[in-house]
């Protein structure tokens, strides 16, 4: 559906729909990299009662065995174990609460030529994944019974966050940098053709916007 040119209460180069963890990183990433863009986000609840975000376990792996999944860990992992400086605003660090703990992925033996398969392709992505039979996982796990398991992966440079810790700090660093936070919610996207002219919210504002992300996780 297409409108006329809305009375518009703001021009922005990127409007981004949903500013929980998928948003706010947009949101903070084209700051860091375009700085002169102008940039809103909106979200309807800063308390983000329903956001997946706030539902996350918060772990992040390199165990995959698709190449892009694990480039796009390759790239995240670090970002995530710096965050707390990187995402520093006047001195004041983030809350990320990065633990390296490792992940271990067990297979019975049916399963081993996968975890083989996937354990070449993580290495050939410079992974540390180290491959464990039966006697090196009991001896490097010797409270877990290994009756049944015919060998695991070990990545120990996997780990886990605090997803709310992400999330406050990718939002706070991108606040600092310029971007803007709407609380309010996008009802409909007003185009000509296939371009993006502006988003309209619920207060009935339309934000013209040249660029929009769609970020709103479930509700996309
Ligand atoms: C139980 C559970 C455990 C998980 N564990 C992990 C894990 O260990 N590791 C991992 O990487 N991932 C995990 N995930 C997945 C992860 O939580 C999601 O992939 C991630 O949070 C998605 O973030 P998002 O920003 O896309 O969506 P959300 O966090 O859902 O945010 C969407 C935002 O959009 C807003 N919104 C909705 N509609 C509109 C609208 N019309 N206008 C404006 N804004 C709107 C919402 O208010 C919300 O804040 C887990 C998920 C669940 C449920």
């Amino acid at each position: 559906m297409t409108h006329s040119e809305p009375p518009t209460a703001g021009r922005y180069d990127v409007a981004v729909v949903g500013g929980a963890i998928v948003g706010s990183s947009v949101a903070y990433f084209v700051k860091r990299l375009a700085p002169a863009a102008s940039v809103v986000v909106i979200e309807p609840d800063p308390t983000y009662e329903f956001a997946s975000t706030l539902r996350a376990s918060g772990g992040a792996r390199r165990q995959f065995s698709c190449p892009e999944n694990i480039a796009m860990s390759n790239f995240s992992i670090p970002f995530i174990a710096q965050a707390d400086e990187t995402l520093a605003v006047d001195g004041m660090p983030a809350h990320v609460e990065w633990r390296a703990g490792g992940y271990l992925f067990i297979v019975g033996a049916s399963d081993l030529p996968v975890l083989r398969g996937n354990l070449e392709v993580q290495q050939a992505h410079g992974v540390d994944a180290q491959w464990l039979d039966t006697d090196a996982l009991h001896a490097r796990f010797p409270s877990m019974n290994v009756d049944g398991i015919a060998a695991g992966v070990l990545t120990p440079d996997d780990g886990w966050c605090d997803p709310n810790g992400l999330l406050q700090g990718l939002r706070r660093k991108a606040r600092s940098l310029g971007a803007e936070y709407v609380a309010d919610r996008v009802v409909d996207i007003d185009r000509d053709n296939k371009v993006v002219r502006a988003v309209r919210l619920a207060s009935s504002r339309a934000l013209h916007a040249d660029h929009v992300v769609n970020a709103a996780g479930a509700w996309a």
